[in-house]
């Protein structure tokens, strides 16, 4: 997903910080004032196509807790992806309001909404959204690249989840000389780079074969269980069904109070 020049979280115009080096000692992030990690009160994002508007998120509250596992679900075009970039940080309400780790995000400027999306939130897209040029180990060091206010070294943290995505023989591979698996899990190992609290995983086994994206929903279920992450997964699958706290479904932009047909 390619959005106004920037590849997922990441600007173009980043890339030029890759061999940074000189990091300082990180302030801790504020602690959250709320179990809640994230609350909309009256959400919605209206797009307009022709002229014509398109309520692709329609006037909806949500509470999510922190810790929890949720999917959301519902048919293609039913608004699954525009709530999670609002939540992300990757877009912006029209109207309502949204709190994500207690930070308001109507309140804050550009610059913060990519300082918020870099140092609580990790994202899984179903494109992988690897950069290409890149090996396996500089895309998972890259958004510590990026933020260089944090403690440990980079690359030291992006060998650590090398390890736990079972990715090292890999580590020096271009993305298009590994698996979708493999590009899925360097993903995942991206996205936990800067310790987010909040995972945001659109689809992460839409372009995945049934046993493999088995093995990658075990892994984003890990991440909740075994690592503490909130996850907030888009699917319009029944595979992680077992594995939420809770499934939403959206129609048109709300939630109903009835299960998604498949
Ligand atoms: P889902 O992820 O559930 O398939 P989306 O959130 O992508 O749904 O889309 C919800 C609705 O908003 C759709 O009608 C879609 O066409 C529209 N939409 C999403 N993004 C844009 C955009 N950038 N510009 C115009 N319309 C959009
Ligand atoms: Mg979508």
């Amino acid at each position: 997903m390619v959005r106004n020049g920037s590849w997922g979280p990441f600007s173009f115009h980043d890339i030029h910080v890759i061999h940074r080096r000189d990091f300082v000692v990180p302030p801790q992030s504020e602690p959250l004032k709320t179990d809640k990690i994230v609350i909309a009160k009256d959400l919605s994002r209206t797009f307009f196509l022709g002229g014509l508007p398109v309520k692709a998120i329609d006037n909806i509250a949500l509470e999510v807790g922190a810790g929890e596992f949720l999917v959301l679900k519902g048919k293609s075009g039913s608004g699954k992806s525009t709530l999670l970039s609002l939540i992300g940080g990757l877009d912006r309400p029209n109207s309502g309001t949204l709190s994500v780790s207690g930070i308001d995000l109507s309140q804050i400027n550009p610059t913060q909404l990519a300082r918020f999306r870099r140092e609580h939130v990790g994202f899984i897209f179903q494109g992988f959204n690897l950069l290409p040029t890149l090996s396996v180990l500089e895309n998972i060091a890259l958004p510590a690249l990026l933020a260089p206010t944090r403690a440990q070294d980079p690359y030291e943290k992006a060998w650590q989840l090398l390890a736990l995505a079972e990715l090292e023989p890999r580590a020096h591979h271009k993305p298009s000389e590994i698996s979708g698996g493999e590009m899925q899990r360097t993903a995942i190992a991206r996205a936990l780079i800067n310790d987010p609290a909040l995972i945001i995983a659109d689809e992460p086994t839409g372009n995945l074969d049934t046993k493999t994206g088995a093995h990658i929903l075990n892994f984003i279920q890990e991440l909740n269980q075994n690592l503490g992450r909130t996850v907030i997964m888009a699917t319009h699958s029944s595979d992680a069904d077992a594995m939420a706290h809770r499934i939403l479904c959206l129609v048109d932009g709300r939630f109903t109070q009835t299960a998604c047909e498949e």
